[in-house]
C-alpha cells in the first residue's frame, strides 16, 4: 500500500519504472482469476464458539460456566473477563457470513453497549469495572469492523488464514496504471469537477461491494482477496478526493 501510494504521489520516473518492472512476473488479471480457490460451503455460515465461556471458571465464585451467557456468571452474575480471541460475529450472535442485516447489527450493538456500559459498573468491584471497559471496547471494535463491507470481508478472510498484503506485489500493471491515472485526475481536479470524481469512485465502491457479496456467497476466498485489495485502493482514492474537496472548498 505504502509503496503504491509513493508511486502515485511522486513524479519520479525511475521509481515508476522500478515499481512496474517488479510486477512483470505477476500473472495477468485473467490468469489470476482463473486460479480459483473454493472453500467448502460449510466453512462459512457456521456460528463459531470462540466467545463461549463454557467450562471456564468464574473469577468471583469459582463456579464452572455452563456457556449459556457469554458475559455473566450463571451463579453469582458477575461480569466475566474478556476473551480477547472472541469472534466478532459470535459476540454479535451472528453467523460467520459476509451477508448481514445492518439493522440487526446496529440493534445488537446498542443492546451490547447498554448491557456492558461502564456506567453500570461504577458501584461494582474493580475487576468488573475493568471488564466492562474491556468488553465495551471490544464491542465497539467489532462493530467498526462488521459494519464496513471492506473490513468485514478482510476479517472473514483472516478467519480463513488469508491476509491482505500491504504492498502492491499482487496487483497487475494495468490496475496500478489505472489508479495512477485516477490519482493524477485528483491532483488536477478543480472545484467544478471534484464532486463528480467523488461520485464516480463511490459508485465503483458500491458496485464492488455487491460483487464482493456474490463472491463470498460462493466461498471463493482468493477471488474475494483479489477484489478487496482493489477496494482498499479505491477507498484510499476516495479519501484523497474528499480531502481535496475540502481544500478546494467544494464541501464544508
Ligand atoms: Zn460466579
Amino acid at each position: 500500500m505504502r509503496k503504491a501510494i509513493a508511486l502515485f504521489t511522486t513524479q519520479s520516473g525511475r521509481r515508476l519504472v522500478r515499481n512496474i518492472s517488479s510486477l512483470e512476473n505477476v500473472s495477468s488479471r485473467r490468469e489470476y482469476l482463473n486460479t480459483k480457490f473454493h472453500g467448502t460451503p460449510s466453512r462459512l455460515g457456521l456460528n463459531r464458539s470462540y466467545c463461549e465461556i463454557q467450562g471456564s471458571i468464574c473469577w468471583n465464585c469459582q463456579a464452572k460456566s455452563e456457556g449459556k451467557d457469554q458475559f455473566f456468571c450463571g451463579k453469582c452474575g458477575s461480569l466475566q473477563d474478556v476473551n480477547s480471541k472472541c469472534d466478532y460475529f459470535k459476540l454479535y450472535s451472528l453467523s460467520n457470513s459476509f451477508n448481514l442485516n445492518p439493522t440487526e447489527l446496529t440493534t445488537r450493538f446498542r443492546q451490547l453497549q447498554s448491557t456492558l456500559h461502564p456506567d453500570k459498573y461504577s458501584n461494582k468491584s474493580k475487576r468488573e469495572q475493568t471488564n466492562s471497559l474491556e468488553w465495551s471496547s471490544l464491542v465497539n471494535k467489532a462493530y467498526k469492523t462488521l459494519s464496513v463491507p471492506i473490513d468485514r470481508g478482510e476479517y472473514l478472510l483472516q478467519q480463513q488464514g488469508i491476509s491482505i498484503p500491504e504492498d502492491n506485489s499482487t496487483l497487475d500493471k494495468e490496475f496500478l496504471m489505472e489508479m495512477m491515472e485516477k490519482n493524477e485526475e485528483v491532483e488536477e481536479a478543480t472545484k467544478d469537477n471534484i464532486l463528480e470524481l467523488l461520485q464516480t469512485v463511490q459508485n465503483e465502491l458500491k458496485e464492488a461491494a455487491v460483487e464482493l457479496e456474490e463472491i463470498f456467497n460462493q466461498n471463493d476466498f482468493e477471488k474475494a482477496k483479489f477484489l478487496l485489495i482493489r477496494m482498499k485502493y479505491f477507498r484510499s482514492l476516495e479519501k484523497n478526493i474528499k480531502d481535496k474537496a475540502v481544500r478546494l472548498g467544494a464541501v464544508k
